[in-house]
């Protein structure tokens, strides 16, 4: 099992909160999509050497949907040609923004083969949607899910935003019920955070905003827990909740999942992050695209530029993956398996496991150790105590 990511770099606004790598020329989109078929061919072997075969697809950013349809079509008909993916994909998603999504490109969506979108909604508020500098209105963003739904999208991600000031405890409880009330499969909902290079940083550096306190943002963690659970939905990953399927299965983001399990994965396109698996026969490395259009166009259209100016990796240490195995178990409500683990680092660790066991911080069950739901809002505390 082996996923590609595709990111696409363009905004057409950006949100207060966000520093991904984005810009807002899209009269680059055109010899962006020509630079990403010149990437994805250099690279149509990635998976040679792996013997894993593409089971999902993932075109993230920035805002994918910016692309019109039939440059979208180009991008994904040649990077499936490219791949061999006529067949095969089990997961096609694609993250929108909700004014984008008309009839047309719902069905043009539905016709490439996608089989999951991924929306941000973020709030159901008007100022607060506006604080964020987000491009759609609530009303935009419920019109768009029912656009998807009624083009036949079976799988539909919604994100929200949590643990900002504006937001009171009132204000997300009414938030939760709006989105359960639509009944999306899947629910990602994220704390905010003050990012360096986004427009919130620099709003905080000049003392306009200082952000909740860690008190709030577990309190409103812990609603939000409950009050999806109630809903019928199952949490299994730290910002992640999914309805049950048919077959009882949990619609988890099957993409996001080979990431935490350790799977290689491809990313194309500046500012994407691929890895070669942890089982790689030359050994396990993350390689990374640099983040600017204008070089990976240049490079990949003209020929101009050097490759390390496009993209660097870095070899990773059996010390690397252990710790990596770690932390992307204990992100997920499954934690790891000790087997899985290398017997001399987890040696190393043992005290540390039954010190945060004693203190109700992890739980082990059989062979499986995992954080508890009532825990999990300090994991990245729990986490950095077990490196090695
Ligand atoms: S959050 Fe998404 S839409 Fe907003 S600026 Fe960042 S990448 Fe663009």
């Amino acid at each position: 099992m082996a996923g590609i990511y595709i990111h696409i770099p363009f905004c057409s606004q950006f949100c207060t909160y966000c520093n991904f790598y984005s810009v807002k020329q899209l009269g680059l989109r055109e010899q962006f999509v020509d630079a990403l078929l010149g990437e994805a061919a250099v690279k149509r072997d990635f998976f040679k050497d792996t013997r894993s075969s593409v089971t999902t697809i993932y075109i993230g950013g920035g805002t994918p949907s910016v692309l019109p349809l039939p440059m979208l079509e180009r991008l994904v008909g040649g990077v499936k040609e490219l791949f061999g993916l006529q067949s095969g994909i089990e997961e096609f998603t694609i993250e929108v923004n909700p004014n984008d999504i008309t009839p047309e490109y719902a069905a043009g969506l539905v016709a490439l083969g996608v089989t999951r979108v991924s929306m941000g909604i973020q709030s159901f508020i008007a100022s607060h949607l506006k604080w964020m500098n987000r491009r759609h209105t609530a009303e935009e963003g419920v019109c768009a899910f029912r656009i998807l739904r009624d083009a036949g999208i079976k799988n539909i991600s919604l994100d929200l935003i949590f643990g900002y000031e504006l937001l009171s405890e009132e204000d997300w409880k009414y938030n939760i019920d709006r989105m359960t009330a639509l009944a999306p499969e899947h629910i990602s909902a994220y704390q905010l955070s003050i990012e360096s290079g986004s427009a919130l940083g620099a709003m905080a550096r000049r003392g306009e905003y200082r952000g909740l306190s860690d008190a709030e943002c577990e309190k409103q963690y812990h609603l939000l827990q409950r009050k999806l659970s109630e809903a019928g939905y199952e949490q299994y990953e730290i910002s992640n909740f999914a309805k049950r399927n048919s077959d009882g299965e949990v619609m988890k983001s099957q993409h996001n999942s080979s990431y935490w399990d350790g799977t290689p994965y491809l990313g194309l396109g500046p500012a994407a992050h691929s890895f070669n698996g942890k089982y790689a026969p030359d050994g396990p490395k993350r390689l990374w695209n640099t983040p600017s259009v204008k070089k990976y166009c240049n490079y990949y259209n003209k020929g101009e530029g050097l490759l390390s100016d496009i993209c660097g990796y870095e070899e990773l240490s059996a010390e690397n993956i252990f710790d990596e195995t770690i932390m992307l178990g204990l992100r997920r409500t499954c934690g790891f398996s000790l087997e899985s683990l290398d017997k001399q680092f987890l040696s190393q660790i043992t005290p540390q496991i039954n010190s945060l066991i004693s203190n109700g911080l992890l739980v082990m069950e059989g062979d499986n150790v995992r954080i508890p739901a009532h825990k999990l809002f300090v994991s990245d505390f729990i986490i950095e105590r077990l490196f090695v």
